[in-house]
């Protein structure tokens, strides 16, 4: 691993440095197991056709190390198992909404609390209470999700991210900025009033998990007072970005992660929440704001769409096991070694010269299928091509996050062409051990070692919305 620039941070500072290597470990043992599948060749071949050389079309049986996804996978923890046995499930008023409730206002800093079922619930409601259609919302780069339910409600989304964030290979320390003179120009362009908010995310996503520095978010705000446009955070994973920032931004190695996040909140008029992967529950996520107004809107919206503005479309035990999830992902040890985990197979591919995105991010390691496939053309789906080959070489699950993801341009019809072409192998949280990131290394190499005449792959089943889910491709 000693290529990375962040070799330091993963290590716990104990005295054990000075002495050459020192291995360090999660701050969990395992009390239960979940059997998984191996699977033959002639199997994987079967199922990925079956498939329509989609992995999401996969059935999770067939799948050996699944890391299609960090959303919902995590495993949780004793005090959160022993959690879900205090589930009030009362319609109205659960006493575990207003754990829920104290936690987000205790570790976020937010005034309002409306739960949903997971994060495009959050992102619908917050898209519905603020947009006209016609308005325009900048952001740092999109998420499908997010800008799904941005142009349902008739606003465009414009992206505002730094270039740098488009170069997989450029390093920064904080590649999920947002670049200030762009969002200048979109509001001189537009004028503050088709301007509802800013949608900020905190570690960029599609960009390889890069965050967001303070220094930056505060800029933003700045920025968005002064032409009076609200600042909303999509907080999905703004615990690892709080990480971030700990290890890399002057002023912030002392800080707790917890301090951290209240810190980089406090900036925000609000956020949503994908509770599936910071908080380590395999469901829920929320709504939080400053603004009773917006409240107002959002919890009256809720009840038709959710559930009534106490749980939300959770259950009172999901919502007790989240409350308890916020408590154990702010923990300093917990994320390092969450992110030193991801890091440890970044690592390994480095080594073996295998093309990834860098800075190495929070939640997962993102392959480069261009440079997997220079001869490929775009048109021919080189992302969603290799993470087939992935899974027919070890029966591994990734994701595509390409020009599939990307969806086509609503006014042209033409297919979005995203400067990135990755594959993502995304890292559940507590979930798998460092054997299982051994064996998915390797499995990646011999797929880029057998790279050369692999052929692409033909669309022939594409739904309308979020077509990455659902399309289907046969080889060409
Ligand atoms: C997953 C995700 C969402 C959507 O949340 P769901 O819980 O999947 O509905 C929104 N934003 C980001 C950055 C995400 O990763």
């Amino acid at each position: 691993m000693g290529t990375t620039m962040n070799d330091d941070a993963v290590q716990p500072k104990t005295m054990g440095q000075q002495f050459g290597r020192r291995s360090w470990a999660e701050p969990w043992k395992i009390k239960m197991v979940e059997p998984i599948k191996m699977t033959t060749r002639e199997e994987r071949e079967r199922a990925i056709r079956e498939a329509g050389f989609n992995t999401f079309l996969l059935k999770s049986e067939d799948v050996y190390i699944d890391l299609l996804t960090d959303s919902g996978t995590s495993a949780m923890s004793d005090r959160q198992w022993a959690g879900m046995m205090l589930g009030d499930e009362a319609y109205a008023g659960s006493r575990n909404f207003y754990h829920l409730e104290a936690n987000i206002q205790k570790y976020y800093g937010y005034k309002y609390v409306v739960p949903t079922h997971q994060g495009r619930g959050a992102e619908h409601l917050i898209s519905r209470a603020l947009i006209e259609p016609g308005d325009v919302i900048p952001g740092n780069m999109y998420f499908t999700t997010t800008r799904a339910h941005q142009e349902l409600q008739g606003g465009a989304f414009v992206d505002v991210i730094i270039d740098e964030a488009h170069d997989p290979q450029y390093e920064h320390p904080f590649k999920g900025n947002i670049d200030l003179d762009k969002l200048q120009a979109v509001i001189d362009k537009h004028g503050a009033e088709k301007i509802p908010y800013v949608s900020l995310a905190g570690t960029v996503n599609m960009a390889g998990g890069q965050p967001v520095s303070m220094e930056n978010v505060r800029a933003v705000k700045a920025l968005c007072d002064r032409h009076g446009i609200a600042l909303y955070l999509d907080a999905t994973r703004m615990a690892e970005n709080a990480f971030f920032i700990q290890e890399r931004e002057a002023g912030y190695a002392n800080k707790s992660v917890a301090e951290i996040l209240k810190e980089f909140c406090s900036y925000t008029d609000g956020a949503w929440m994908s509770a599936k992967k910071d908080s380590l529950v395999n469901i829920g996520g929320w709504l939080a704001v400053n603004s009773q107004e917006v409240y107002d809107i959002a919890s009256n919206w809720v009840v038709v769409f959710e559930g009534l503005h106490t749980y939300g479309g959770m259950a009172g035990r999901d919502m007790e096991a989240l409350a308890i999830g916020i408590e154990e992902q702010v923990q300093d040890d917990h994320m390092r070694s969450r992110i030193g985990q991801v890091r440890y197979l970044g690592g390994l591919l480095e080594e073996w010269g295998i093309p990834i995105v860098r800075p190495i991010g929070g939640h997962a390691i993102f392959l480069d299928a261009k440079r997997f496939y220079p001869e490929m053309p775009q048109d021919e789906f080189p992302a969603q091509t290799l993470a087939a080959e992935l899974y027919l070489d070890s029966g591994i699950r990734a994701m595509e996050r390409g020009i599939v993801s990307a969806g086509r341009n609503a006014a042209t019809g033409d297919h979005n062409r995203p400067k990135l072409e990755l594959v993502r192998l995304t890292i559940p949280r507590r979930v798998y051990t460092q054997a299982h990131m051994d064996v998915t290394a390797e499995a990646v190499k011999a797929v880029y070692d057998g790279a050369a005449g692999t052929c692409g792959l033909r669309m022939v089943y594409e739904p309308k919305y979020l077509r990455f889910f659902q399309a289907r491709f046969e080889r060409l």
